[in-house]
């Protein structure tokens, strides 16, 4: 077995214990770069796969390779390494062919014709606004990965990751970085043809352009450009025909190397009536999803939007706001807006006493979104890869018993919830069970730097999604 028959054997177990999505998003692109002796080098495309592989899968990795070499791996390390890749054969399919009497899906249905050209103003960089570049982009922990991702794009378009998915909820900056790719492409190559668009614009020219005769121009405009943007893709849920289209076109386009960027305020997986062989194109190269930011990363936004309009907060003000509003960065520059409105109008110099007054109007949000029990069981399911019904089940294995111990002890730590309580909602167990687990896992994390990562990244994903 040479190396690349062992990684795609390695892989080929891999693709069977986890989950498609994690699987796409962290294993493709990487290979063995070498093997002598004891040692193994994995090649991966980027900074951000090699920690995941590092923390989440390096056991399962060793044991896999051990499995398949029959010899003890000491060493795996991981290094951010690319070669070309053969381009994704796309299976083909032949696009349907719509006449007037074919049922219109809802969008359809509630389309009323506007007169404006659509199909013009979507040619063109106008799409673009310059006020969002990655130089105004903070980065913090919450936002790294697909803040990285971006980059990478925009350095190689078409290569790294085709497509690339980033989701999270409002005003957390999805729209910011699609549209820094989009300068940040035109920067280096004013040649490009990018273009960046809503679902909605994209599903109303489509409605538009079948209405009047005009497909085949939709279809020149949105295949023959070099850079897709689609925000807010979320909006497709439900509209068949408009679904179909986009998956033609991201077809069209991804077979000819063309990149596409596509944001949500949700995984794929939780988009609403999406056809599933679009849900898996969406999947298909990186998804990364921003989180809220941090406490240092909103006084690090409060400090460059300060800058920006020239205006000038001191720390303990722009502490006292980050504390205060912590949901997303639209509200931050709200409250920042409001604070210099209100001390220019009143023309004195801003200090904490004056501007807690001036915040009170937005909510302090002291406790994190709220959790239920289904989505923590939920969320420890998904990242064991482990059905629901498994988990709450009565066997004692311990890959279910480890995990279920974790949800327990989640329940406590982020939820607050009574023993009894835990449970109950774990297949009917004793609260003793529940005070067992608990104490367990407390014990555990003191020293299983693993452990507390596996507890970290489930946070986050349960957090953020
Ligand atoms: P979304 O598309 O996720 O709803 P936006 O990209 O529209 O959010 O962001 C809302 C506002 O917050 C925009 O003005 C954007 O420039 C700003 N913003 C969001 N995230 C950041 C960030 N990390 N650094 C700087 N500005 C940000
Ligand atoms: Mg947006």
């Amino acid at each position: 077995m040479n190396t690349n028959e062992l990684w795609q054997a390695v892989l080929g177990e891999l693709e069977l214990q986890i989950s498609k999505a994690n699987f796409t998003t962290w294993f493709r692109n990487t290979f063995i770069a070498s093997f002598e002796e004891k040692n193994i080098v994995v090649a991966v495309p980027n900074t951000f796969t090699k920690t995941w592989l590092e923390k989440k899968y390096y056991k399962e990795i060793q044991t896999l390779i051990q499995q398949f070499t029959n010899r003890p791996i000491r060493n795996i390390v991981y290094r951010v390494e690319t070669r070309q890749q053969d381009p994704q054969p796309i299976p083909t399919e032949p696009e349907k062919k719509y006449t007037e009497n074919d049922p219109f899906d809802e969008a359809f249905a509630s389309f009323e014709l506007h007169p404006t050209p659509v199909l013009k103003q979507a040619s063109g960089d106008l799409s673009l606004n310059p006020k969002y570049t990655f130089q105004n982009f903070i980065v913090g922990k919450q936002n790294e990965l697909p803040h990285a991702a971006a980059q990478a794009v925009s350095s190689q378009p078409g290569e790294t990751y085709n497509p690339l998915f980033i989701y999270g909820g409002v005003c957390l900056g999805k729209t910011h970085l699609l549209q820094a790719i989009g300068n940040e492409i035109k920067r280096r190559n004013p040649q490009t043809r990018v273009l960046y668009v809503t679902c909605e614009k994209f599903t109303n020219d489509y409605i538009h352009a079948v209405r009047n005769g005009r497909a085949k121009e939709f279809k020149d405009t949105y295949r023959n450009i070099d850079l897709l943007l689609l925000d807010d893709i979320q909006f497709i849920s439900g509209k068949e025909r408009t679904q179909d289209e986009m998956f033609h076109t991201f077809n069209a386009l991804h077979q000819n190397n063309k990149q596409v960027v596509f944001s949500s305020d949700r995984p794929p997986k939780a988009i609403n009536s999406l056809e599933s062989r679009l849900s898996s194109r969406f999947e298909w190269g990186m998804m990364a999803d921003v989180g809220s930011p941090d406490f240092e990363t909103r006084v690090a936004i409060l400090q460059t939007k300060c800058r920006e309009k020239n205006y000038l907060l001191q720390e303990d003000i722009l502490h006292h706001i980050a504390t205060t509003i912590q949901n997303n960065v639209r509200e931050l520059e709200g409250a920042l807006n409001k604070i210099i409105a209100i001390h220019q109008f009143k023309q004195i110099v801003p200090t904490l006493e004056t501007v807690k007054p001036a915040l009170a109007s937005f909510q302090p949000n002291k406790t994190r979104k709220n959790i239920t029990a289904k989505q923590l069981i939920h969320s420890v399911a998904q990242y064991f890869d482990l059905p629901v019904e498994d988990l709450l089940g009565k066997s004692r294995q311990k890959r279910l018993a480890f995990p279920r111990q974790i949800v327990m002890f989640l329940m406590r730590e982020e939820m607050k919830a009574s023993y009894p309580a835990i449970g109950a909602e774990l297949g009917g167990r004793d609260h003793t069970t529940a005070m067992h687990a608990y104490d367990k896992i407390q014990d555990c994390l003191l020293e299983d730097e693993r452990l507390q990562n596996d507890l970290e990244l489930i946070k986050q994903q349960l957090y953020t999604t």
